[in-house]
């Protein structure tokens, strides 16, 4: 067994017995990992800070095979704004739950941990929307899996795109000639394509550089919502909990 130092995000946290926890981290150089974290359930103990949800903290963690067992913890931040705003709240649970899912145990993903930690800072230190963050966030989550590509040429046969369709199977953004030939693609709106192009072309806080009408968030995040269902993950639990949060808003 080896002590090392480790880094990064708290995705998940489950409580193991009365006072344990295990943790999903998303650290830098690693990747996704699982962290158990004794004592972390009480409040007298060093790693119940650090081993809250949603901080990205350092661990110092003794290794058993693929198993990390941290007896020590620092915040780095811990990005409290987030946890005293049920909206903030909601969306970042989100994003913590598709990340978990999207990617694969132990493989390095720091390109993915750094839009993550770029993507709480704007939810816990200004009034972005945290609705267009979240679909922000997935669209540059694909992007960085290779999953999407930019809306200005159709992903089927290349050509630049005049009027945009939406096809969750053919790549995303495609071209009115291959729409006609495609099931399932559905006209997209002309700022929805922007905006898909503006994310993917862009990177770090830029990508936050925007704003949409009503309209195009809703018809944006209906499709990628359809996107993220057909090339990362099936269901996500904090999308039902996101969908009554909303219903509940629409309503008061
Ligand atoms: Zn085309």
């Amino acid at each position: 067994m080896a002590e090392e130092k480790i880094e990064g995000i708290v995705l998940k946290e489950t409580a193991m017995g009365e006072k344990d926890k295990r943790l999903v981290v998303l650290a830098k150089d690693i990747g996704k990992i699982t962290v158990s974290a004794k004592g972390a359930k009480s409040a007298k103990s060093k790693l119940s800070a650090p081993a809250q949800l949603f901080s990205y903290s350092s661990f110092v963690v003794y290794k058993n095979r693929n198993f990390y067992n941290a007896y020590q913890g620092d915040i780095i931040e811990a990005f409290y704004a987030i946890r005293q705003d049920i909206e903030k709240f909601a969306y970042a649970s989100f994003i913590c739950e598709l990340t978990e899912k999207a990617i694969p145990d132990e493989m390095e993903s720091n390109d993915v941990l750094r839009i993550t930690l770029i993507t709480f800072a704007v939810l816990a230190q200004t009034n972005f929307e945290p609705r267009l963050a979240a679909i922000i966030f997935e669209i540059k989550l694909l992007d960085i899996l290779g999953l999407i590509s930019g809306g200005e040429n159709c992903s089927d046969c290349g050509n630049k795109i005049e009027n945009g369709f939406f096809n969750a199977r053919m790549g995303g953004v495609i071209c009115q000639n291959c729409a006609a030939k495609k099931p399932g693609s559905y006209p997209l709106l002309e700022g929805a394509r922007m905006a898909i192009d503006y994310v993917i072309k862009n990177d770090g806080k830029n990508i936050f550089g925007f704003r949409l009408s009503a309209e195009v968030l809703e018809q944006l995040e209906k499709f990628i919502t359809i996107y993220v269902r057909e090339h990362l993950c099936g269901d996500i639990k904090s999308l039902k909990f996101l969908k009554n949060f909303r219903v509940q808003n629409e309503c008061l």
